[in-house]
């Protein structure tokens, strides 16, 4: 689960970055509205946490153009104010929480475990299946339910594969994979993803599935059988 923390004060962007760390979130950082507003877009997250007064622009705007690209991301609203007409402004645009300043980190946090619990998205399960492989996301492992063999993933592969398993059958772009795998400030010359797509599929291949990873010309990827 990927989550952007959207706060100018960078002290407390950092604590907050750090403890979802601690708690295996993939956590990307914006300090001002604009960039917050760039990454957003990117729709690569599970959660954003935004807060309201920043540089460039504001977090009630922000808020507005991710429910009008229809982003899935849940957003909790981060804010010094208390008011109560500030609140509903937030809930009326579409925000799924609201955390007042100061806060204690733990209460952020079981608002973030609630949110993300919430979603009901296939992540939450246990186990990814596609055709016939079925992903372990407890253990990493991955099965392929004709052969019954199995083979641990590693945890980058496993971040791609999961990825891949999330959006079958769909056309996923480098841009896409970099920012969802590795962090939306990755050198997109790195020739890495070509290397850990070549293990995966070479993993893939050995349990005996039939699923293959595809390179579609000039768009990206595409996970078929
Ligand atoms: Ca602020």
């Amino acid at each position: 689960m990927r989550i952007l923390v959207v706060e100018d004060e960078e002290t407390l962007a950092d604590v907050i970055a750090t403890k979802l760390r601690t708690l295996k979130y993939e956590v990307d950082t914006s300090f001002n509205g604009e960039d917050g507003l760039y990454n957003a877009l990117s729709n690569i997250y599970d959660l954003i946490i935004l807060d309201i007064m920043l540089p460039k622009m504001n977090g009630f705007e922000i808020l507005k153009k991710i429910k009008e690209q229809d982003l899935s991301a849940k957003v909790i609203l981060l804010t010094a104010k208390s008011e109560l007409e500030d609140k509903l402004k937030g809930f009326d645009i579409g925000a799924d929480d609201y955390v007042t300043k100061p806060f204690h980190i733990e209460e952020l946090m079981a608002r973030v475990n609630v949110q993300l619990r919430s979603t009901g998205s296939p992540k939450q399960k246990d186990t990814l299946e596609y055709s016939d492989l079925s992903l372990n996301l407890r253990t990493s492992l991955l099965t392929c339910k004709n052969t019954n063999e199995s083979i641990s993933i590693p945890y980058r592969e496993f971040l791609l594969l999961e990825y891949f398993m999330n959006n079958k059958k769909q056309i996923i772009s480098k841009e896409q994979i970099y920012d969802k795998v590795w962090g939306i400030d990755t050198d997109y010359e790195s020739n890495n993803l070509e290397a850990y797509l070549s293990f995966l599929r070479k993993k893939i291949r050995i349990i005996g599935s039939k699923v293959t990873i595809k390179a579609v010309r000039n768009l990206g990827y595409k996970m078929e059988e």
